[in-house]
């Protein structure tokens, strides 16, 4: 099928963009970043939006930076920019490994980090991350620009706390001390599809013991999150096969699960406690 006809707006500066957002958003205008979920849901017909605000050559949006003990990354930035490492310590090299488990090559090289968020598939790697990470997400629109935290901004299956008229500008993640430990893992039927359940686990030692646990779930619940209950039963312990199973089993009893054709609770609950503790795992 091909979509239904949308008049395609080109905007070259960001207040350009926001301008015309603010326009056609009551229209069920849309941004178009990569196109590489908006794109195939036009063509099935699932979204009809009559305009797209084509952000891909807005001036700026390129930025890829550390500025203030933080990653940030503006909203053309692809998926396929995290194939090297953007920064010398643990963050980039946790990015570099996440992004090998995003689709496939080509749909890396379109997609971009902030439309995954804005698009927030309850499976998305960097949707994982950014909870994981605490990220601070940047929504810009004609009326003025606010900061919405990671937690905040996910509210379930592809919905997220930005208003209609607004853009996701940027998103920065905090950098990781270079003690950082980390470890992520993915279960998925083949390479490349969305994963079923996912983990991302990241932590620093002190005397041989495990402090500041992150233990992020995605794919699991209508969106990823941190899993309080996996980071006290690390937290204070020696990495490794006990401390593990432990949060293992504590994440898979905390969530509320996703059911659908392919999986139950109970088989979502068995895949969780095999993510987390792959995730930890990978860490050592
Ligand atoms: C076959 C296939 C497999 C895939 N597998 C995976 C996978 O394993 N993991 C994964 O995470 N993703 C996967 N994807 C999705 C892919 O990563 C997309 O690139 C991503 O979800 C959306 O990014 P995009 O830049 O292409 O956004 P678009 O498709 O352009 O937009 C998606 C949605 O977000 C909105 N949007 C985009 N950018 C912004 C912004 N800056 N501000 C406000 N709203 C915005 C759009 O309006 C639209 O509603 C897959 C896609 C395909 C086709």
């Amino acid at each position: 099928m091909k979509p239904a006809p949308f008049t395609r707006h080109v905007p070259k500066t960001l207040d350009e963009a926001l301008k015309i957002l603010a326009q056609v958003a009551p229209q069920d205008g849309r941004v178009l970043a990569g196109g590489q979920s908006l794109v195939p849901i036009m063509a099935f017909r699932m979204a009809r939006p009559a305009h797209l605000v084509d952000i891909n050559e807005v001036a700026g949006l390129d930025k890829l930076a550390v500025e203030d003990g933080k990653l940030v990354i503006g909203a053309r930035v692809r998926h396929a920019a995290f194939h090297k490492r953007v920064e010398n310590g643990p963050l980039g090299a946790l990015l570099s490994a996440v992004v090998k488990h995003i689709a496939h090559y080509p749909i890396r090289m379109r997609g971009t980090f902030c439309g995954s968020l804005a698009h927030a598939d309850p499976a998305s790697e960097w949707c994982l991350a950014a909870t994981t990470l605490d990220a601070e997400l940047v929504a810009k629109s004609a009326r003025g620009e606010r900061i919405i935290a990671a937690k905040d901004f996910f509210e379930g299956i592809m919905a997220t706390a930005l208003k209609e008229d607004e853009l996701l500008a940027e998103a920065r993640l905090p950098l990781l001390p270079a003690a950082t430990k980390f470890g992520f893992n993915e279960f998925s039927r083949r390479a490349g599809d969305f994963a079923m359940s996912s983990s991302l686990a990241v932590y620093t030692l002190k005397d041989g013991k495990i402090t500041e646990a992150r233990i992020g779930v995605g794919g699991a619940e209508s969106s990823p999150r941190r899993i309080a209950e996996a980071e006290a039963a690390v937290n204070g312990k020696a990495p490794g096969e006990d401390a593990f199973r432990a949060a293992a089993k504590a994440a898979a009893k905390a969530i509320d699960p996703l059911e659908d054709h392919q999986t139950n609770a109970e088989y979502r609950r068995d895949l969780v406690r095999a993510v987390v503790r792959r995730a930890l795992e990978a860490s050592l």
